[in-house]
C-alpha cells in the first residue's frame, strides 16, 4: 500500500479513532495475524471461531503497530490498548475491503497496474501460480501464496500492492452469489478469467446454473476496455461473452482463439503441445503432472496475449513452472514406487483428472487409488461417488481403497475393481501400508476426507 496516516486510513474504512493523538502516525502495511507485525502496520482484529483478534490489540500495538482495527471496543480496550490508535468500524472484515479498494484506487491514481483475476471451480491456484511466472517478465508483481481468494485473503494480497507494482494477479473464489461482485468492487479488474463452472460447492449454491451466476460476476467486474479471457470448452463459461465487451476464449479442444494442438503426455505424465493464437505457434512443455493442466495453461496463456506479451515469452513462462504447491498434483518416487499425492481437494471433476493422471502414470506396475470422500455435493452426492467408482475401472486402476466413502466402493467394486473399504484414515493406513512397496498410488479426496493425512505419513515412512 501507499502509506496513509491513521486519520485517513480511519475515514478509508469508514470508521473512527476512539480519542485523539496519533492521527498523523503513518500506517504503511496492513495485516491480521499479530505475530507478523515488526512496525508500522495496522493490524485488522478478526473474529475467528478458535482466536479473537481484540485480545492482540495491546500485544500488536506494543510490537510497533500503528493502530489497530477493530469491532468491538469493550473487548480491545480491556487488553489496556492505547483508545488514540483504535479504529472502530461496524465489521473489521468489511472494513478490511475498503482499506484494499482505496489503497488501489489509490495507485491507480499515480500509476497504471495491470489488476488480473481469475476464477472457476478448478485450477484457480494453478493458473493463478502460471500467470506469476508468464507475467513476472512485466515487472514487480504481487500474487497471493497459496489460495488466499476470499474476503480477508483477497484484500489482504491487494493491500501488498503500492505504485511500483506492474502486475496484481488475484485468485477469486467464490462459495455463494455476490461472493464475485463483492471482491471485485474491491479490486475492478483488467482482465478477468473465467476456467471452469464445476460441480464444487453444489450443495452450498445448490444447483449449477447458480454456480455459472455465480462465477459470472467476475465478468461483470471487469473495467470498461478490459478483457474477459473465457473457457469455450465450456458452454457455461462461453455463454458469459455475453456480459463481456472485448472477449478472448481458449480450448483445448482447438475451439477457442487461442488454443492447444499436439498434446503429449509423457511417461512422466507432464504434458506438452503447441499453443496458438492469430496464425502463430510456439511449443510449451510443462512441469506439471496431469494433462489437465493444459486447459490452466492456455488460461494464462490467453491472459498474458490480454495484457500484450509476446507467444514466445508466455511459451518460456508457462514452461518455467515447476513441481505444483503440497499436495496438489505433487509427484514423488522412492524406490519402485510413485506417489501422486493431489490430496489437497477433490470435486468430480478434479478426482476424474486425477485418476486419469493415474492411468497414464502407470507403466507396467500395479495402481492404487487411495480416495475419500467427495464433499460439498449435496442431494447428487451418492450418484457422483458411484459414478467416479465406476470411473476408477474405466480406467483401469487395479486396486481402490475408499476411505469413509460408500458410494464410491460401492461403484467401482460393482464394475469389478479390487475394493478394500476403510472407516477412517487410520483404518485405512495398514490397507495402504501393505500395497505401498511398488507401483503407482493417487491420494485423493475433499480436504475434510483427510486423505493428505496418509500421504504424509507414508512419504515420513520412507
Ligand atoms: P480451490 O477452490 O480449492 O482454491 P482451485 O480452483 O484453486 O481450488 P487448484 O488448486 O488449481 O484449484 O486445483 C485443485 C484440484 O483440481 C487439483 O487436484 C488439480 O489437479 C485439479 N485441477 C486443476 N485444474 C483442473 C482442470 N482444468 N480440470 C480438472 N481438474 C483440475
Ligand atoms: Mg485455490
Amino acid at each position: 500500500m501507499i502509506p496513509l496516516s491513521l486519520a485517513r486510513t480511519a475515514i478509508a474504512a469508514c470508521g473512527t479513532l476512539l480519542a485523539d493523538g496519533h492521527g498523523e502516525d503513518e500506517v504503511r502495511a496492513v495485516t491480521i495475524d499479530s505475530r507478523s507485525i515488526t512496525g508500522g502496520e495496522l493490524f485488522v482484529a478478526i473474529t475467528g471461531d478458535r482466536v479473537d483478534g481484540h485480545d492482540y490489540a495491546k500485544q500488536a500495538l506494543d510490537a510497533g503497530a500503528t493502530g489497530v482495527l477493530i469491532e468491538n471496543d469493550e473487548r480491545a480496550l480491556a487488553t489496556g490498548a492505547d483508545p488514540a490508535r483504535l479504529i472502530r468500524v461496524p465489521s473489521t472484515q468489511d472494513g478490511l475491503g475498503l482499506l484494499a479498494k482505496d489503497s488501489l484506487a489509490r495507485i491507480r491514481q499515480i500509476a497504471s497496474p495491470l489488476v488480473v483475476g481469475v476464477t472457476g471451480s478448478v485450477g484457480k491456484t494453478t493458473t493463478k501460480d502460471l500467470l506469476a511466472s508468464v507475467l513476472a517478465g512485466r515487472g514487480p508483481i504481487i500474487a497471493p501464496p497459496g489460495s488466499f481468494n476470499n474476503e480477508l485473503g483477497l484484500p489482504l494480497t491487494v493491500l501488498r500492492a503500492d505504485e511500483t507494482t506492474a502486475t496484481l494477479v488475484l485468485e477469486m473464489g467464490a462459495d455463494r452469489i455476490g461472493n464475485l461482485e463483492h471482491l471485485t468492487s474491491i479490486a475492478p479488474l483488467d482482465i478477468g478469467a473465467v476456467l471452469a463452472v464445476a460441480r464444487a460447492h453444489l450443495g452450498e449454491f445448490g444447483g449449477i446454473e447458480n454456480v455459472a451466476k455465480a462465477k459470472s460476476e467476475l465478468v461483470s467486474g471487469i473495467l470498461p476496455g478490459g478483457t474477459a479471457v473465457l473457457n469455450a470448452d465450456d458452454h457455461r463459461v462461453r455463454a458469459m461473452s455475453a456480459k463481456a465487451s472485448t472477449v478472448l476464449t481458449f480450448s483445448a479442444s482447438g475451439n477457442g482463439d487461442v488454443f492447444a494442438s499436439d498434446i503429449v503426455v509423457g511417461a512422466d505424465g507432464r504434458a506438452s503441445f503447441t499453443l496458438h493464437h492469430s496464425g502463430s505457434s510456439a511449443r510449451v512443455d510443462l512441469g506439471l503432472v496431469g494433462e489437465h493442466h493444459v486447459s490452466n495453461a492456455l488460461a494464462a496463456a490467453a491472459v498474458a496475449l490480454a495484457a500484450g506479451l509476446p507467444l514466445d515469452e508466455i511459451a518460456a513462462g508457462l514452461s518455467g513452472l515447476g513441481a505444483s504447491s503440497p499436495h496438489r498434483m505433487d509427484v514423488w518416487s522412492a524406490g519402485d514406487l510413485t506417489v501422486i499425492d493431489d490430496s489437497y481437494n477433490a470435486n468430480p471433476d478434479s478426482m476424474r483428472a486425477g485418476l486419469r493422471a493415474l492411468a497414464q502414470l502407470t507403466g507396467e506396475g500395479r495402481s492404487l487409488a487411495v480416495l475419500g470422500a467427495m464433499l460439498e455435493l449435496g442431494e447428487d452426492s451418492d450418484r457422483e461417488h458411484e459414478a467416479i467408482g465406476r470411473e476408477v475401472a474405466a480406467l483401469g486402476i487395479d486396486t481402490l481403497i475408499a476411505v469413509d466413502a460408500p458410494s464410491l466402493a460401492a461403484g467401482a467394486r460393482s464394475a469389478g475393481v479390487e475394493t478394500l473399504e476403510a472407516a477412517s484414515v487410520s483404518e485405512a493406513w495398514p490397507l495402504l501400508l501393505e500395497r505401498a512397496d511398488s507401483g503407482t498410488i493417487l491420494f485423493k479426496g475433499s480436504n475434510g476426507s483427510k486423505i493428505w493425512q496418509l500421504a504424509d505419513r507414508l512419504k515420513e515412512q520412507l
